[in-house]
């Protein structure tokens, strides 16, 4: 089974509704990745597993922060110092949801 970034989402793992609040990519389940099977299909990872995958997704997600031309560690933008006080430094997942 390979680990592929979410075709839905981008890896993002959310997205922003019309009034702003971040929903869950159904896709994926808010992961950013999907396994690949040998069929081609993809799955979600289920949370148990994220454990195990755990390596491979900050790889994964190391290497998206590169494209979209960040540096550094594999941080979500809302994890990093810099996008703190910025709309990116709202964590998507405890923002706006109760
Ligand atoms: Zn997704």
């Amino acid at each position: 089974m390979t680990i592929i970034r979410c075709a839905s989402c981008d890896g993002f793992g959310w997205f922003e509704d019309e009034i702003g609040s971040g929903i869950d990519c159904d896709w994926c389940t808010g992961a950013g990745y999907v396994y690949r099977d040998a069929a081609g299909r993809d799955l979600p990872i289920p949370r148990h597993e994220y454990a195990q995958v755990a390596a491979e997704l900050e790889a994964l997600e190391a290497e998206r922060l590169r494209e979209m031309g960040y540096r550094g560690g594999a941080k979500k933008p809302w994890q990093q110092q810099i996008r703190q006080g910025t709309q990116l430094g709202h964590d998507p997942y405890t923002d706006g949801k109760q």
